[in-house]
Order: C-alpha cells, then structure tokens, then sequence
C-alpha cells in the first residue's frame, strides 16, 4: 500500500533526510586516499547520534537463513561493488576509487535515505562521466515526479538517460516508497514503460536511486551474502535521494 504523509509525518521526514544528508557531508570531507570504509562508517553513526537519530541499515535483516543482520551504519560500496558493501577496517581507499555510500538515518519514527558516489583523489575521465550520468538520471527521473505523471514516467526516463550515455542500470535491485519503514510500497525500478505505473500524488514519498554499471547489467553476490557486484567487474556508481511528491516540482528532501 502507497501512504500519503500527513504534515506532520512529512515534518518529521524532512528532519529525518535532512540528518542523512549531513552524514554524508561529513563522509564527503573525510574521503581520501588512506582512509578505512569502517572510519567512514563511524562518521556517519556519529553524526546521526548527535542529531538524535540512528542508522536504519545497522542490524536490518537480511531475510535470508544463515546470512546475517547487516552490521554497519552505512553500505560503502568501492569500485566495481554496486551496492550493500560492509564497511571493514581492510577496505582501504585508494588513490582512483570511486566510492558508493548509502545510508538511512530513522528519528521520530521515519526515515531518510540518500546515496552518493565521491571520487577518491584523482579518477578516471570514465569514472567521472559515470558518477555525472548517476546522478543526472535522478534529475531526469525528477522531471516526472510529481502529479500528473505515473511512476513508469520517473523510471522510463532514468533508463533511458543511462542507456544513451552507454551505461546500463542494474534491474535487480530498484528504488522504494520510504516513510516509517526504510523499504514502503511503491518499487522504484531504473527501467520501465512511460505511462505505466500508479499515479503519483502529493504526499508520496519515495526514495529514488540509479545504480549504474559502466558495463553489462549483470551481477553477482559477494560471499558475505549482502554485497552486490558488477559481473564484469567494471565500475558501478549510485545515486539517490528521499523525495516528497508536491503540487508542483519534487522536494528533494535529502537535499535540504
Ligand atoms: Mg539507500
């Protein structure tokens, strides 16, 4: 079921993205070569913390026997690992990664998730292009979110950014309606039919995230049973934001 926020709720959403959004500003000033995906992990927690918050991915389950709870504040994904990654004090960033941070900050009882890829140092003229369609296909993606439009318009037209520039969008895995649960109704798929969908109406609030391979769209998992990566090992890059459809344009509430 699609929940509309009432103004209170949405009051609490924006407080909730707003604390998000500040974890990975402070992730953006920490990120550089020498670096451990743990500290950066600790930085989030931290910033959420003293904020009031608390990181909705640390012990989400994974639904799966024998795979445990996740165990970090963050997903810090590097390189040709597209999403969920495990923080860990050996996965150290070096000169030329790209690096996926994901993170969901929950106070009041709601959610705010927003996902960025940072270069660390200097990176490639490739790895650049593919962070900038990133997040240039949420941006086309918003100019369908809001009323009027169905969901299909929102993920027609990240698709087909990502297409024309060459890249694929991973298909397993896709964006969702957020609010007192990290995942709600409705999905958010990168790929899809224009005019399809559920109509979008003020009061949604969706969370959504190209994830993008430079490469085939194929994956595969990690053995740790949460990471996802590239098939052919190129590179992989995500971008997301918590969003409130309007009357108007989008509020990107993660932004703010
Ligand atoms: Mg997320």
């Amino acid at each position: 079921m699609v929940t509309i926020k009432s103004k209170s709720e949405i009051e609490k959403m924006r407080e909730a993205a707003r604390i998000a959004n500040l974890a990975q500003k402070n992730i953006e000033k920490a990120i550089r070569p020498g670096i451990s995906t743990l500290e950066l992990d600790k930085i989030a927690e931290k910033t959420m913390k003293e904020n009031g918050a608390y990181p909705a991915e640390k012990g989400y389950p994974s639904g799966i026997k024998g795979i445990p709870d996740f165990p970090a504040a963050i997903c810090a994904s590097v390189n040709d690992n597209i999403i969920h990654g495990i923080p860990s004090k050996y996965t150290i960033l070096k000169e030329g990664d790209i690096v996926s941070i994901d993170l969901v900050a929950c106070k009041d009882g709601f959610n705010g998730d927003c996902a960025r890829t940072y270069p660390v140092g200097k990176i490639s003229n490739q790895a650049q292009k593919l962070i900038e369609v990133t997040e240039q296909a949420f941006y086309e993606g918003m100019k369908f979110a809001r009323k009027g439009f169905r969901l299909g318009d929102v993920s027609h037209a990240i698709g087909e950014y990502v297409n024309k520039n060459g890249f694929s969008v991973l298909r397993e895995f896709e964006g969702h309606g957020i609010g007192r649960e990290m995942h709600e109704d409705p999905a958010v798929p990168n790929y899809g039919k224009a005019g399809r969908g559920i109509r979008l109406e003020p009061g949604m609030t969706l969370a959504v995230e190209p994830m993008v391979i430079a490469g085939s769209p194929d994956m595969i998992e990690g053995d740790d049973g949460w990471s996802i990566w590239t098939y052919d090992g190129s590179l992989s890059a995500h971008y997301e934001n918590t969003i409130l459809i309007t009357e108007k344009e989008p509020e990107i509430l993660t932004l703010a």
